[in-house]
């Protein structure tokens, strides 16, 4: 079998496109998350390590300049311009019409950073100021304040994870000129985090649910932003490697690989025949119905053992027993980049089934076999294998799910640094 390939020029072409001319129609439902669409456009681009050969820098000032427009008066950024009914007019009143949003707040800091902006017109008090506003009794973070200033929406692990990332990109490692400014209630936070850890090792959105992966990203990237700027030697024990809870969240992750791809042609088979698995269900039901225990688990289907060929392509999860997607191959990967535990996978096999399976000929990547590429699954299928060092994309960071340039040029804002 010919070794697989990943097809960079598509996927400039692919990434180009989709910051450059419109959107599929199928997007037009996701048009108050334009800065989640224009983080995954830019960020691809800046992976591709094409960002600034293949746009101009009046272009670039012109994205800067837009996600500026975002920003609210009063701290933070709103995830479109549509609701920006303008400063003359924007009142205490009327300002819950036009609130700024927690994720989008993170995923703006992030592109500009991406862009090489350095900040200096973000309003950061007023951003670290509204941040504790945002934050639940329980922990947890809301996605809006509405009117009279309760805290709306969100309350899952990923508006954790964007809190405590918007804490991280703004407070810098020393809080420098932040004096007076309250801070988020970090221990509430990790609380909170650790009550989501399910029975079976995995984090879920809240407590008592079931176990998903991308809520487990979101989970352990909260810990590793609140980590990198803690000044304490004792770390969370879900992020201590050696800790019951660490390791049963290592074995979740791991296990979270999986051969089953859910092929279209499976499925067509199936249905030809008759024999879907509906029927298949329909008649063990039938065949077992009356029989002792014994006598049913002899009448089990035989599940073939996995052979090599079975085994060339080995994409991941988010819960037990779903099939593959490509977006679960980073939210997985990451994490376990995260806890230090990536060698663990079988890079080869997730590298096949991206590349075999979902990446598109026209570049970018599907969320499944033979799906058309979209932005979410392209950008996050390119990071899993920029984790495992694929020729031609840019180092990453897992948590800010950014470059390490992009980082770097974080770490070296003098108020981030703590020398101002
Ligand atoms: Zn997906």
């Amino acid at each position: 079998m010919p070794e697989a390939q990943f097809t960079k020029e598509r996927h400039i072409r692919y990434f180009l496109r989709c910051l450059k001319t419109f959107l599929p129609d199928l997007y037009t439902s996701n048009d108050s998350n334009r800065m989640l669409l224009a983080f995954f456009s830019l960020a691809g681009l800046d992976l591709l390590d094409v960002l600034e050969s293949k746009t101009t820098p009046e272009e670039r000032q012109g994205y800067i300049e837009w996600i500026y427009h975002c920003q609210v008066r009063s701290g933070g950024f709103r995830g479109f311009s549509g609701t920006d009914f303008g400063d003359e007019i924007r009142t205490r009143d009327n300002e819950a019409w036009d609130p700024a949003n927690v994720p989008s707040t993170f995923f703006a800091l992030v592109i500009l950073l991406i862009l090489g902006d350095d900040l200096s017109r973000v309003k950061r008090v007023e951003c670290l100021k509204w941040l504790p506003k945002m934050q639940r009794p329980d922990g947890s973070f809301g996605e809006v304040l509405g009117p009279g200033d309760n805290v709306e929406g969100g309350g899952d692990l990923r508006f954790c994870c964007f809190g405590a990332g918007t804490r991280y990109l703004l407070r810098g490692r020393s809080g420098a000129g932040l004096d007076g400014v309250e801070d988020i209630d970090v221990d509430k936070l990790v609380t909170f985090i650790e009550s989501c850890q399910a029975y079976d090792g995995g984090m879920a959105e809240g407590p008592f649910c079931e176990a998903h992966s991308g809520h487990t990203y979101c989970a352990i990237g909260a810990l590793t932003f609140l980590d990198r700027l803690s000044s304490g030697s004792e770390k969370v024990q879900l992020i201590s490697p050696g800790s019951e809870k660490y390791e049963s969240l290592v074995r979740w992750l791991v296990s979270r690989q999986t051969t089953e791809l859910g092929e279209e042609d499976d499925s067509e088979d199936d249905s030809d025949d008759g024999t879907s698995e509906a029927n298949i269900a329909q008649d063990l039901a039938e065949a077992v119905a009356g029989l002792s225990i014994d006598e049913s688990i002899v009448k089990l289907l035989a599940i073939p053992p996995p052979s090599e060929n079975s085994l060339h392509w080995a994409g991941f999860n988010g819960r037990c027993n779903k099939y593959a997607d490509t977006c679960y191959s980073f939210w997985n990967t990451a994490t376990l980049e995260m806890l230090g535990k990536l060698p663990l996978v079988d890079a080869a096999g997730n590298r096949q089934y991206l590349l075999e399976k979902t990446q598109h000929l026209v570049g970018g990547f599907g969320k499944g076999v033979g799906e058309p590429p979209d932005l979410l699954h392209s950008y996050f299928g390119m990071v899993s294998l920029a984790f495992q060092g694929e020729q031609g994309l840019n180092r990453i960071d897992p948590a800010l799910c950014a470059t390490h340039r992009t980082v770097q040029r974080l770490h070296a804002l003098p108020w981030w640094r703590g020398t101002e």
